[in-house]
């Protein structure tokens, strides 16, 4: 068997678990048999939108069965983590959707446009105009700190793109002028907080993931172990054209479990 049964395994969502709402049928077979056989495991996830129970449900729905709110690490969570624990802000304007919002609150911090410290700039698929503008007069005027969630320049679908969280980061960036901490995958800090959530060394943990560039470079650049599963962003010619080597690469999750 390839996978190491003292190991957490830290696993990505959309490409590895699913493709947008659609199951990737191996997936389920494979969460079954690290429940089965006791194998640990954490969904790491970059996407700040959803809170845990809601993507517990969404992969529930798909057939998944007995996760618990406690096996997702979203963005949003390490990045209110990391600014508690990094300044002594209490007031906060954001950029986001429920996932964000609710890791806001649960942090105790008061969302108020007016007096905000910190600016968190999260995907909100329906932000306009008018709030890119409030969110840049905070950084700009009051000097806020602007912390986003991840830096993902693009999602990938099937057969397009969207833009990604670190491209309206980057424009909030170049409108203030000023500089920006940056939370998920593969930033280190995100590294530390889920390191900190499990009470886990980089040593015990292996990232299991579709895309090079956020997943295995999130394992290598921490030192951690990682599996590249192909169903997903990238493919093992990649690989060698980013010069980004997992530990292992597989086609499908399903080649993981053959004994
Ligand atoms: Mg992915």
């Amino acid at each position: 068997m390839m996978l190491e049964q003292d190991k957490t395994y830290l696993i990505d969502l959309d490409g590895t678990m699913y493709q947008g709402d659609t199951v990737i049928p191996e997936a389920l077979e494979f969460i079954e048999y690290l429940q089965r056989n006791h194998i640990s495991y954490q969904f790491v996830t970059n996407n700040a939108m959803r809170t845990p129970k809601e993507i517990m449900e969404k992969m529930h729905s798909m057939g998944f069965r007995s996760l618990k709110e406690t096996d997702f690490f979203t963005s949003a969570m390490a990045a209110i983590s990391h600014m508690k624990k990094t300044s002594t802000a209490t007031h906060v304007f954001f950029i986001g959707e429920e996932g964000l919002r609710q890791a806001i609150l649960r942090g105790g911090y008061v969302i108020d446009e007016t007096a905000a410290q910190l600016v968190f700039v999260g995907l909100d698929t329906h932000a306009d105009y008018s709030l890119y503008c409030k969110a840049a007069r905070c950084i700009r005027e009051r000097h806020a700190l602007l912390i986003g969630t991840n830096s993902d320049r693009c999602i990938p679908q099937r057969d397009h793109f969207l833009i990604g969280n670190g491209a309206i980061l980057q424009m909030l960036a170049y409108a203030t002028e000023a500089k920006c901490i940056t939370i998920g995958k593969p930033n280190a800090i995100m590294m530390e907080e889920v390191l900190a959530y499990l009470g886990k060394t980089r040593h015990d943990c292996v990232v299991l993931g579709d895309n090079l560039e956020t997943d295995i470079a999130f394992a290598k650049n921490n030192g951690v172990k990682s599996i590249l599963v192909c169903s997903g962003v990238h493919t093992q010619a990649d690989a060698e054209r980013f010069s980004i080597t997992p530990d292992l690469m597989v086609d499908s999750l399903h080649d993981l479990l053959i004994k």
